[in-house]
């Protein structure tokens, strides 16, 4: 009954862009659902690495991306990621899940299993959706698309702040390491590779705030919810 209609955000980008800080932030202030599909991706790895998988096993990680049930879920005031019943949350952020998260999502099959998930968690709109292919592939139809970027070392720096406030012993030059990798990986694979839709708005977040960015996103959320 009345009230603005909701619609699909669609926000891509690069590791350490500040997407996911701002995607949360934004869905957050609108009242919508976040989904961070790069957590759904860290998944199977992770399920993987439980099971001694071999990083090359393409049909372990595509059997477990088929079986996972996965589901954010609301508590409190923040939000939690299911696996088959498990608070996989926080072991997802692991920077070994992270680093065998790339190759894992470059199997055509296991971005079907996922991307057929993410399609349903995103039917019927009001939701935040975050990760690389979002607004090309999995949303191609999302009234709001934002591609959210940074220069590589302002990347580096803050994935750096990161994984040093959970007390791990890395430099920031191992961190660029990673990233660049990362990033060469993701842009360059052959199944839905990280790229800017053509229809998407790029924000480059350098020198810019987390409010500012968040607020930018609000405004054109609010403009599609009215139009
Ligand atoms: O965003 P995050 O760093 O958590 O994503 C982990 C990995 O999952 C990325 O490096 C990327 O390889 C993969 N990913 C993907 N498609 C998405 C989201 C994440 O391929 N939509």
């Amino acid at each position: 009954m009345g009230g603005p209609r909701k619609v699909t955000v669609a926000i891509d980008g690069p590791a350490g862009s500040g997407k996911s800080t701002v995607s949360k932030e934004v869905a957050r202030r609108l009242g919508y659902a976040y989904v961070d599909t790069g957590a759904m991706y860290r998944s199977v790895a992770l399920l993987g690495m439980r099971a001694g998988l071999a990083p090359t096993d393409r049909e372990g990680f595509i059997a477990r991306a088929a079986a996972a049930r996965m589901e954010f879920r609301v508590i409190g005031a923040g939000q939690r990621f299911f696996v088959n019943g498990e608070d996989l949350t926080d072991a997802v952020r692991d920077p070994e899940v992270g680093a065998l998260s790339s190759p894992v999502s470059a199997i055509l099959e296991v971005r079907k299993h996922l991307t057929a998930a993410q399609q349903r968690m995103a039917a019927g709109g009001g939701v935040v959706m975050e990760g690389r292919d979002i607004g090309t592939v999995v949303c191609p139809h999302a009234e709001v698309k934002v591609f959210v970027t940074a220069t590589p070392p302002e990347r580096a720096r803050r994935r750096y702040l990161e994984v040093k406030a959970k007390g791990e012993d890395v430099t920031q030059e191992q961190v660029l390491a990673e990233i660049s990798e990362r990033d060469q990986r993701d842009s360059s694979r052959e199944v839905a590779p990280l790229r800017r839709a053509e229809d998407a708005v790029e924000l480059i977040t350098d020198g810019l705030s987390i409010d500012e960015v968040v607020a930018r996103i609000t405004e054109m959320v609010r403009e599609a919810e009215a139009r």
